[in-house]
């Protein structure tokens, strides 16, 4: 049996983490703090930091410029900022966007004088990165539990991943508390990111007995919650989602992820649909074509039976609650299908897709109309 694990990251996992254990907060003598636009703020998760900070005498700085799939070159702003405040540590407050972009922010902090695209370059990135400590705020992506750090390169139209041994976060702070503030359609699709972590991970061949175990702990706790459709969250089920995000996260520390991310990114990227409900739109997809491998059915049927669903059921629920209406031309398949192609997920399940399948698959789900 394979039951190996690597988890250098101190979770705490509860309403009032980061209050109860302050002294993890203080790792340095100055932090760069990055987040979003608003949703740091709103949440309440920056006044805390700052507060502790402040009791602390820790000096800080905020760089708030982090959009949606994070730019390259905005981490490489941040990454001069950092440097020119002596920032000696790194604290990432978000979803996704704001963690991932810590990441690379801590990695070009410490190697000033590289170009941006060097940091994927192992040969100029010489230097490890500063301290990193991660506070979600929504719960979907699991980065708090992950070196993963998913980038927008410039020329604005793909996304490459930049993960090193030190781009783990230290310590994650997850409160469910910082999700109460998301908006009822955030909060589907970032449980349907989690939810596609979970499955992606339980099916990848890299899979070990304790990235199972993580993804499926977090698959039941993410479809009790989703197959209720609720009309609104209570903290009871954003305590669930929280925690199960987290686990998933784990879970693709160990495994990566497999199809339904890559393909997702085009939809993302060049339509604008959310992460977690592009990934969720390949879920049917995902299904079938690794069902027709004998290990993928086995384990998709596991997987169901765990969560107390069936194949049949996940594979009509997801892509529906993932909404995703989009029609395109033969020509803006060929678009996509090239823009995602090469990337590494297509080997991460027990079925590997062929480009002809790819482009068959888009235009099962998004060719209906246009011609
Ligand atoms: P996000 O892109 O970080 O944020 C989406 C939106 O939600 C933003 O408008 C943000 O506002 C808002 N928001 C965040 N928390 C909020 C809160 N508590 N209350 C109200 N609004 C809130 O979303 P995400 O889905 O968590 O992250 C997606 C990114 O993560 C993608 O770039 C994806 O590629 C990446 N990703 C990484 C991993 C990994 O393993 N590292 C895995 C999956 C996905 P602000 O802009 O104001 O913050
Ligand atoms: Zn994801």
């Amino acid at each position: 049996m394979n039951a190996s694990f690597y988890l250098p990251t101190r979770v705490f996992a509860e309403r009032g983490a980061l209050v109860k254990h302050p002294e993890f907060l203080r790792i340095g003598h100055s932090a760069l703090i990055v987040t979003g636009k608003k949703s740091a703020k709103l949440c309440g998760a920056l006044d805390d930091v700052t507060a502790l900070l402040n009791a602390s005498g820790i000096t800080y700085t905020v760089f708030d410029q982090i959009t949606e799939n994070p730019p390259l070159l905005t981490c490489y702003q941040g990454g001069k900022l950092a440097a020119e405040c002596h920032a000696d540590f790194v604290i990432g407050i978000g979803g996704g966007s704001p963690l991932d972009a810590a990441k690379a922010i801590a990695a070009f902090a410490s190697n000033q004088g590289i170009e941006p695209m060097d940091i994927y370059n192992e040969g100029k990135r010489t230097k490890p990165s500063l301290p990193i400590i991660a506070i979600p705020t929504t719960a979907g992506t699991g980065s708090e539990v992950n070196p993963y750090s998913v980038l927008t390169l410039p020329e604005g139209d793909k996304k490459k991943t930049f993960k090193c041994a030190n781009s783990w976060p230290r310590t994650a702070f997850v409160d469910p508390l910082y999700t109460d503030s998301l908006p009822y359609a955030t909060t589907i699709s970032t449980a349907l990111d989690a939810f596609a972590h979970a499955l992606e991970s339980y099916l990848s061949p890299k899979s070990s007995a304790f990235s199972e175990a993580a993804a499926l702990f977090a698959a039941e706790k993410l479809w009790d919650v989703l197959s209720q459709y609720p009309d609104e969250f209570t903290p009871e089920m954003r305590d669930d989602l929280s925690v199960a995000a987290t686990a998933a996260g784990m879970a693709i520390s160990v495994t990566g992820t497999g199809f339904p991310h890559p393909m997702g990114y085009s939809l993302t990227m060049l339509d604008g649909v959310p992460h977690g409900r592009a990934c969720a739109a390949f879920a049917g997809e995902y299904i079938d074509y690794n069902e027709k491998t004998e290990v993928g059915k086995a384990r998709i049927a596991r997987f169901a039976a765990a969560i107390g669903a069936t194949p049949k059921v996940i594979k009509t629920y997801l892509p529906a609650l993932a909404a995703v209406e989009l029609s395109f031309t033969d020509e803006e398949i060929e678009q996509r299908v090239s823009l995602i192609e090469k990337a590494g997920n297509y080997v991460n399940s027990p079925y590997i897709l062929t480009k002809t399948e790819m482009r068959d698959i888009y235009r099962k789900l998004f060719n209906k109309t246009k011609k």
